[in-house]
């Protein structure tokens, strides 16, 4: 069997070795390392992809996010929403910009912002809402554009975990994730869904007055050479980084349709015992359909029930299998962000989930063997203590 990783991602490149050269050296050779021919090949072809208006490529996925609130004109002391579990990159940008970071509960099944603590949390200053498509599928976006609506505020979507992702509308229209607000955000770190070989991300919107300023504001503020009209940053997507992600687009679906399988297998393996909770699918579809994409499993995360999580990922530590406690430490409680206006009664779930998750290995090359090996691993260990 292959030692079981994490995330493989020198399998992955084995298949596209060659193709990854080839587009190397000719960035090489012309020399075109910053908003190359690449770099604009990828963003038309992730427009196309996505079906949206404007992809703004950028340097990061934690950039994507800030260069999303400059552009939406938050300004210190507006309130921003987001979710209590989730990477600390969302809450850091808020607090980096002055703005007051707000988080709010999670929903038990599927992990994602509750709609009802985000309503209950809005008050006159609140200005935007960051819902974070958690491990591979949507925040309950239906609910989020209406409360926005209602409100007056942005929505501005993490993706990190969900390119490929789809959602589909109460009106039956689907949509990709990120594509649903009024800014997506997107990270292209080597080990997410869509992930380059160093740092990348972007934006999307189907705006063009939104897409106009975040251009700018990537670029220092410069909408005409040496004129900056806005404070920006340095935010680029680099040459190198756009070819690996012009190989990699065209077979993100098929990337994505082997984590489903993967995910599949666990389901079938690990289902109906007592100590766990498979990952559940939501977004109105049961199970994890074969020919729809609406969770792209970045994670494939259970709950282990009756305190039995952490001595899971002891053996299976002790065995050599990876895993991942994402996240041990619920956003409120971490140093740079608590407040003293923060109950733990107000993060029932987040608290829960903290001591309970676990994700498994997740990616694109985990084949039938390395699974059996894995959930054999953790029937045992629950059926022995
Ligand atoms: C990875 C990730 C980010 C940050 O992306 P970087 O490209 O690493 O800056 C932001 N939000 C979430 C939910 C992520 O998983």
């Amino acid at each position: 069997m292959k030692k079981i990783q994490m995330v493989d991602l020198q399998g992955q490149y084995q298949d596209i070795q060659e193709e990854i050269s080839h587009r190397f050296n000719d960035v090489l050779t012309n020399a075109s390392f910053i908003n190359g021919p690449e770099v604009q090949h990828f963003q038309k072809s992730l427009e196309a992809y996505l079906g949206v208006k404007h992809v703004i490529p950028c340097a990061n996925g934690t950039d994507a996010l800030q260069i999303a609130m400059m552009g939406l004109g938050l300004e210190p002391g507006d309130e921003v929403i987001t979710a209590d579990f989730t990477f600390a990159a969302t809450v850091e940008v808020i607090a980096l910009l002055g703005l007051t970071p707000v988080l709010v509960d999670v929903l038990p099944d599927s992990f994602m912002i509750d709609p009802t603590a985000v309503e209950k949390a809005i008050t006159p200053k609140t200005k935007a809402i960051v819902p974070v498509h958690l491990f591979g599928q949507t925040a309950p976006m239906d609910a989020l554009m209406a409360l926005a609506e209602k409100h007056h505020l942005f929505v501005i979507e993490d993706n990190a975990q969900a390119i490929g992702a789809t959602f589909t509308q109460a009106n039956g229209e689907k949509k990709m994730a990120g594509t649903i607000g009024h800014v997506g955000a997107t990270s292209f770190f080597p080990s997410k869904n869509l992930g380059c070989y160093g740092d990348g991300g972007a934006l999307f919107t189907n705006n063009d007055a939104i897409a106009h300023t975040l251009r700018g504001i990537v670029n220092h503020g410069m909408y005409e050479r040496y004129h900056h009209d806005v404070v920006g940053v340095n935010s680029r997507l680099d040459s190198l980084q756009a070819a690996v992600l012009n190989v990699k687009l065209p077979k993100l679906d098929s990337y994505n349709h082997s984590r489903r399988q993967s995910a599949k297998a666990y389901n079938e393996a690990l289902k109906g015992h007592k100590d766990l909770i498979l990952p559940k699918t939501v977004n109105g579809c049961e199970g994890i359909c074969e020919s729809c994409d609406c969770h792209v499993f970045h994670q494939y995360t259970l709950k282990v029930l009756h305190g039995k999580r952490d001595g899971l990922v002891a053996h299976l530590a002790s065995l050599g299998i990876p895993s991942g406690v994402y996240y041990p430490i619920p956003l409120h409680r971490q140093k740079a962000y608590i407040k003293p206006s923060y109950k733990e009664s107000d993060f029932p779930v987040t608290n829960d989930l903290s001591e309970q998750v676990i994700s498994l290995p997740m990616h694109t090359e985990l084949d039938a063997e390395q699974i059996g090996h894995i959930t054999r691993s953790i029937l045992d260990f629950l059926n022995n203590i």
